[in-house]
């Protein structure tokens, strides 16, 4: 531009290319990770707050990307989205989710979706299909869906919803309280559960403003006939004031960190006091 002048431009395209390059390396790496078979799902707990006993399970995948070292799926999974391998990386998490879960009838099991994933008009046909290939029962399954994908196409998420619930799979609104979520949007979208997000569940033990949302979202969302579930519980005061505010699950580090399918089977039967 002429007030910054040619170097500028130059040096920003240049963040802008070197940005772009690594997203490729990294695009790179997870598809031979993929083919190496490296990705993993664990699963983090998800506690009942009246029976404190583990009722359900979100499964998280983890790269442990060999040999350059665990990388989070905050750090790839958008890319996963922007190159087209999320439908193979998001059907491979919910097979093999589903495989893992199937024998352990009393846990149920939520698995996110990317806004990617959803768009494909197939989607609710693969899910169906992998719910016959592993005889998972489609009642034990929710998935959990962000508001950027229902905003983007209100039209296809009301249709994939109410598709995927004549499955028998519940539908989870994941990260509630980071966006633009209101009242009314929440009416037009039958979602089974909302789970409130960690920045805002997360608050509760010493903002009261923060507890006081809570408390109102419960409030509305059980006269829309939804389940809370408080995400990033992280200490016994956060699990009370959470239970007081009538959050009906819980899940967070103080109950326990995702880990992997064998070591849930151990803790499963843990009651948290
Ligand atoms: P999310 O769906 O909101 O998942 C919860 C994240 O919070 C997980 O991070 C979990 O490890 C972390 N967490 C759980 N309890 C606590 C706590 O008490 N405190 C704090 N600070 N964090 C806690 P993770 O596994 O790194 O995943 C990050 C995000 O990546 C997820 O956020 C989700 O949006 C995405 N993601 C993870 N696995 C998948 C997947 O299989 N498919 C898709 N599409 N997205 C995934
Ligand atoms: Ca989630
Ligand atoms: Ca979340
Ligand atoms: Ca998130």
């Amino acid at each position: 531009s002429k007030i910054t002048g040619k170097g500028r431009v130059t040096q920003y395209d240049a963040a802008l290319n070197s940005v772009r390059e690594q997203q490729l390396a990294i695009e790179n790496e997870i598809r031979s990770g993929m083919e190496r078979d490296e990705f993993e799902v664990w699963y983090q707990p998800i506690i009942d707050a009246r029976s404190q006993k583990m009722t359900s399970v979100e499964a998280l995948v983890r790269w442990p990307r060999r040999p350059a070292g665990e990388l989070g799926p905050d750090a790839f999974i958008s890319i996963a989205e922007t190159s087209g391998l999320i439908y193979a990386l998001g059907q491979f998490v919910l097979r093999r989710a589903c495989q893992d879960l199937e024998p352990f009838s009393d846990l149920k099991l939520s698995v996110n979706i990317s806004p990617a994933q959803f768009r494909d008009p197939e989607f609710e046909e693969k899910v169906a299909r992998v719910i016959e290939m592993t005889r998972f029962p489609a009642n034990r399954l929710q998935l959990e869906v962000t508001e950027t994908y229902v905003l983007e196409n209100p039209e296809r998420a009301r249709a994939a919803i109410s598709n995927l619930k004549a499955l028998g799979t519940a539908v989870a609104l994941d990260d509630f309280g980071t966006g633009y979520s209101s009242i009314g949007y929440l009416r037009r979208f039958n979602f089974d559960t909302i789970k409130i997000d960690k920045s805002l569940a997360g608050l509760v033990d010493n903002d009261e403003q923060a507890a006081a949302l809570v408390s109102g979202t419960v409030r509305i969302a059980s006269a829309l006939g939804m389940a809370v579930v408080a995400e990033g519980v992280e200490n016994e005061k956060q699990m009370k004031l959470l239970r007081l505010a009538g959050c009906d699950q819980l899940q967070g580090f103080w109950f326990s960190q995702p880990m992997p399918i064998e070591a849930i089977i151990e803790l499963r039967k843990v009651r948290y006091v």
